[in-house]
């Protein structure tokens, strides 16, 4: 009892009070049983969720009654009883009651994505559209109707919890500043006054963050529905627009770096004596790879004509798409080498040309990769939806509401004992 005791209050103290805090222990758990219940691959009774989290049959319960009454966590009607006692009541996550907004700002489009906690799509909007340029008030300006639109479609009685904004670049997270997206030609961004003043003034009321668009895509490609882990766990995505941005899944959780960084493999190098890119360096890998340089060098507009003349054996799209191949190659091993992590999820125009892509991949990888002889290589292509990072970052809201549902559910400071937790 003493040593659970120091145990405790090692993890829940206050360094202001020094005191053990009731409300933290509360919000602690609350998370962990919504976590539980959302990620369980088949719904969950009471009884499960205490034996899953550790907490006493009673606590446990209490949290999903508060779950419950705030309509985060729904429950189903029971199997009919087959043995003694009471069936128990299988808990899922609720739909229609809360909701994020995902935006998504890309070169050539804009999309947005109101998504439930059960992973309901409730309303959608895209736009291809040029959002280059200096200036990024037009982009915004667009985007801002587009949200406005989904937010029309959310029923009286759902909440809108959340606004992510995912982008193409570097994000600070605490200021919600677009630091560098070098293929908008934004630096030093505040999205939020041009969001509202375009119609969106939920943007300074609701929770608010900007994500990285590859960020974004690989929160979705990773899950099933919201707080649900699908079956990929563990890989490298690698999300391809004019520009190609990736991320670094493991376990689930996106690898960010120290500052939300990581993951700028668009700019990694190819040849040092390779064409300008738009961050000023040269010979980037997507210079070779990205949507823009394919086209310019098949000499059409879109990336379904490029694969349309490498089919049909033209020599420049031929070149091109070979010249791609080898570069995502030359990249892929690198950070194969670096990272340990050899199942590839190719997302984004990068997924349409995969099977042109493959065999140079597998050749680079096959020289290049330290571990190859003891590993097989995983090559994947997931959807060709260019909003994947509306929808990862509509994900990413939500997901927020599981990390502290308290701030949703009705305050119950005086319910909670402390000897709750020691069982
Ligand atoms: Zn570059």
């Amino acid at each position: 009892m003493l040593w659970a005791k120091v145990k405790r209050m090692s993890i829940h103290q206050d360094p202001a009070t020094g005191v053990a805090r009731q409300g933290s222990l509360r919000a602690r758990n609350l998370s962990l049983v919504a976590r539980h219940v959302f990620a369980a691959h088949t719904p969950p009774a009471r009884t499960d969720v205490a034996k899953a989290t550790g907490m006493t049959r009673s606590t446990a319960s209490r949290m999903v009654d508060d779950l419950v009454a705030a309509g985060i966590v729904g429950e189903s009607t029971p199997a009919p009883a087959t043995g003694r006692g009471r069936p128990a009541t299988p808990l899922h996550a609720r739909a229609g009651t809360f909701t994020a907004l995902g935006l998504e700002i890309n070169v050539g489009h804009c999309a947005a994505r109101l998504v439930d906690l059960a992973g309901n799509v409730m309303a959608a909007a895209d736009m291809t559209a040029d959002n280059t340029g200096p200036d990024p008030a037009d982009a915004l300006t667009r985007l801002a109707s587009l949200a406005r639109q989904c937010l029309e479609a959310l029923p009286a009685a759902a909440t809108l919890a959340g606004i992510q904004l995912a982008v193409p670049g570097l994000v600070d997270r605490q200021s919600h500043m677009v630091l560098r997206a070098p293929n908008l030609g934004w630096h030093d961004v505040d999205p939020r006054p041009v969001l509202r003043d375009g119609g969106l003034p939920e943007i300074f009321e609701v929770d608010f963050g900007v994500v990285n668009e590859a960020d974004c895509a690989a929160i979705y490609v990773a899950h099933e529905r919201p707080g649900h882990p699908g079956p990929l766990d563990t890989f490298l995505y690698l999300s391809g627009e004019i520009g190609i941005g990736s991320a670094l899944v493991v376990s689930g959780s996106v690898s960010l770096g120290p500052r939300g960084w990581a993951g700028e493999i668009g700019h990694t190098c190819i040849d040092p004596a390779g064409p300008r890119c738009s961050c000023g360096a040269t010979g980037c890998l997507e210079r070779y790879a990205g949507t823009r340089a394919l086209t310019k060098l098949v000499g059409v507009d879109a990336i379904e004509s490029v694969r349309d003349a490498c089919l049909a054996g033209e020599a420049a799209a031929v070149d091109a798409v070979h010249a791609a191949g080898r570069a995502l190659g030359l990249a892929l091993a690198n950070a194969g080498n670096l990272l340990d992590i050899t199942t590839i999820v190719l997302g984004g125009d990068l997924a349409l040309l995969i099977e042109e892509y493959r065999p140079f991949i597998e050749h680079e990888l096959d020289t290049r990769l330290l571990a190859r002889p003891f590993t097989e290589p995983r090559l994947l292509a997931t959807t060709t939806d260019h909003a994947a990072p509306a929808f990862g970052a509509a994900y990413v809201g939500l997901d927020r509401i599981l990390d502290d549902p308290a701030r949703w559910t009705p305050s119950q400071g005086t319910g909670e004992s402390l000897n709750d937790l020691l069982d």
